[in-house]
């Protein structure tokens, strides 16, 4: 990057991605496939680098959210197994076929539309089912009274025509979330899934690849990592709070002080004029606002490591900028570079101040913020 455009930017890591990567490889059991999840531009990471360093360390498969997700990688090259989580229309079929991406069926209907499409083609598409066992989102339904109508839909699933049944998955809702409630709700989950699949097979159908670990359950659940995990947040080094894995963040917030001011105590500080001067201050205007993916629920809320310290951010965020107190950090001028989060700064206490969780605010990364790879 040119130093005069420095603005505001995400440094990333890739040798850190690919620490984590290799840490929760090796605490995976022998035979354990890697899906590494880099739906949502790889949480803010960058779909396309992140992809190809995932697949030259050998991980087994991929996960998008949709098809514009899953395209991108293969139009820049990627060739390993992408998954698509989420609802593909059936007029994609023939595109899902053609380019070798594996599609996510979550409903009877819907397989019976993919059947339907690849079976006009004369072609099969490569599928994975999807078992709602408790997160009531997508899938199968076969919780509760919905057992029996759950497994029969699977079977029939299985009996289609031009569908290959390659795997079977499920996704918690409280993997990641301490408490005896939490987990009890998490192995119920895990034992109806298996169920589910017992249930399924003892009607013919054939599941190779069965898998339900979310980052929560690759450190929570170790013994529910069955043929292949799952993981996405931990891939980029947060979650994992006690430090388990050894993991590492991979992304560094970083802007710069466009400018420094000196206002007399009583003077008011940006919209809303929410913070008004108690002293002297010296206060930096920052280059980092909502646009960038600064929430703006932050807004006096957090500080952000500069200098030998850290600045408080004061006064309401704007769009594209916002103040932080710098009185106490003379050795912070115009120009320095203020982090607010992936090194000294915690993403966690950014993210409690925007009542949020770190995936959000990786996520939230605007395109407008060059990446910058390391
Ligand atoms: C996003 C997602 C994951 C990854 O979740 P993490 O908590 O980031 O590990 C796994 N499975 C499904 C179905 C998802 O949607």
């Amino acid at each position: 990057m040119n130093d005069l455009q420095k603005r505001t930017w995400a440094e990333i890591s890739l040798d850190g991605i690919r620490h984590n990567y290799e840490a929760i490889r090796r605490h995976l059991p022998q035979g354990c496939r890697f899906l590494g999840v880099v739906k949502a531009d790889a949480y803010g990471h960058g779909a396309l680098p992140v992809a190809k360093l995932l697949q030259e360390a050998g991980a087994d498969y991929l996960a998008v959210s949709c098809l514009d997700e899953a395209l991108e990688l293969r139009d820049g090259g990627v060739s390993m197994p992408i998954l698509i989580l989420g609802h593909t229309p059936r007029e994609y079929t023939e595109t899902l076929i053609d380019r070798g991406i594996t599609q996510t069926v979550s409903a009877l209907a819907k397989a019976r539309e993919y059947s339907a499409a690849a079976a006009a083609l004369g072609k099969t598409l490569r599928v994975h089912l999807k078992l709602d066992t408790g997160m009531s989102r997508l899938g199968f339904l076969c919780a509760g009274s919905y057992f029996d109508t759950g497994v029969e839909n699977v079977a029939q699933t299985c009996a289609l025509p031009n569908l290959e049944i390659e795997g079977v998955y499920t996704h918690f809702a409280v993997s990641d979330e301490p408490g005896a409630d939490n987990e009890a709700y998490t192995r119920a989950q895990f034992r109806l899934f298996c169920d589910v699949i017992a249930a399924a097979e003892a009607r013919g159908c054939r599941f190779p690849i069965r898998h339900c670990a979310n980052s929560g359950a690759v450190l929570n659940y170790p013994e529910m990592m069955l043929d292949m995990v799952r993981p996405g947040l931990l891939l980029y080094g947060y979650g994992d709070r006690e430090g388990k894995l050894g993991l590492r963040p991979c992304m560094r917030l970083v802007t710069t002080v466009s400018t420094i001011k000196y206002y007399e105590p009583g003077t008011c500080v940006s919209y809303g004029r929410r913070f008004v001067t108690a002293r002297r201050t010296r206060m930096g205007v920052l280059a980092i606002g909502y646009a960038d993916g600064l929430p703006r629920l932050c807004s006096g809320r957090c500080s952000f490591a500069a200098g030998g310290g850290f600045a408080p951010q004061v006064g309401s965020i704007c769009m594209d900028m916002c103040m932080a107190d710098l009185t106490d950090l003379p050795e912070v001028q115009v120009g320095s570079e203020v982090e607010l989060f992936g090194g000294r700064s915690s993403i966690y206490a950014l993210s409690d101040a925007a009542q949020t969780i770190p995936y959000e605010l990786l996520c939230a990364v605007s395109k407008r913020v060059p990446r910058v790879y390391l």
